[in-house]
């Protein structure tokens, strides 16, 4: 699972939608499993779309509410006639099984359904052709604490059980750090840097990340009244007008005179991935402010609920 961060206007909802080919990329590859999708014809993209879904983030607009669930979900099955009519309502019931829901959910209606189980629907529709990937755009931001964990939970429960990978983007960085493997953190439609988890939640290499993550609330008293929040001034600049040299340079609080005139390059990190700053080129490394692991680790198992 591969989290997507950065603030609104950084190009999280974009990526998304040209991984899925809903938008065409000016430049750049997309490439699923060795198969280049930004050069697939409409028929062939077709034939590849059982290998990747979407699941949206408001799942109030996402469903049909004059479709019964059972039909939501049995939709790409007949859209793409990977399994017989006869077999249908066995696999539909087999979906919801897998996202909590009993199958007599097949006959209600969305408008019957909390936020929480919308959701769920939607996943069990994603889950539906058993795609190589998912892509999640702030699949879970809509939703309320509890019924979040929830979903989260089920992301879990259904990683553990498939070979699927999934493209999660959210800006809660919290969620993004307890679900996900590794990150890529996007300013201005680049990625400014990427790597495991811990490493760029405890030592992160882009100032960038580092004012991202001291926003993130540490559920202690003590550290987080300690703790110095890092407070970008502005909005992210109009990006198709991308600053010259760093594009990050008028907000960073690092900024150094040649960040105004040179483009970062991406580097590879100690510990894992890679960050474009200068910073990194300096003889004196300069260490920016992380998360200390253990207050930002994975929520003890006692606080799931269930699903
Ligand atoms: Fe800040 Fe310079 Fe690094 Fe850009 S290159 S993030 S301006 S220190």
């Amino acid at each position: 699972m591969l989290g997507v961060v950065g603030e609104s206007g950084s190009g999280k909802s974009t990526l998304a939608r040209v991984v899925m080919r809903l938008l065409d990329a000016d430049r750049g590859e997309v490439e699923l499993d060795g198969v280049r999708v930004d050069q697939l014809s409409a028929s062939e993209l077709r034939r590849l779309r059982p290998q990747f879904q979407m699941v949206f983030q408001d799942p109030y607009s996402s469903l049909d509410s004059s479709m019964t669930v059972g039909e939501s979900i049995a939709q790409p099955l007949v859209v793409h006639r990977t399994v017989p009519k006869s077999e249908r309502p066995d696999a539909v019931a087999a979906l919801l099984e897998r996202v909590g829901l009993g199958r007599d959910y097949a006959d209600r209606y969305p408008d019957e359904l909390s936020g929480g189980q919308r959701q769920r629907v939607a996943i069990a529709r994603a889950l539906a052709l058993d795609p190589k990937l998912i892509v999640c755009d702030e699949s879970v931001s809509a939703l309320d604490v509890s019924t979040q964990n929830q979903v989260i939970n089920l992301f879990e429960d259904i990683q553990r059980d498939s070979e699927t990978s999934y493209l999660f983007i959210a800006h809660d960085l919290s969620v993004v750090r307890h679900i996900a493997h590794r990150v890529i953190v996007m300013y201005l439609g680049r990625v400014v840097e990427s790597g495991p988890i811990e490493r760029v939640f405890s030592a992160p290499a882009h100032p960038y990340t580092e004012a991202l993550l001291s926003a993130i609330p540490i559920p202690n008293p003590r550290l987080q009244r300690a703790r110095t929040r890092i407070t970008l001034e502005g909005d992210p600049p109009d990006p198709t007008v991308v600053p010259a040299g760093c594009p990050f340079h008028d907000r960073c609080r690092h900024a150094m005179p040649r960040c105004s005139v040179d483009v970062p390059a991406l580097q590879q990190v100690d510990g894992g991935g890679e960050a474009a700053c200068h910073l990194l080129d300096l003889d004196e490394p300069v260490r920016l402010a992380g998360l200390d692991p253990d207050e930002t680790a994975a929520r003890p198992r006692s606080m799931r609920q269930p699903t």
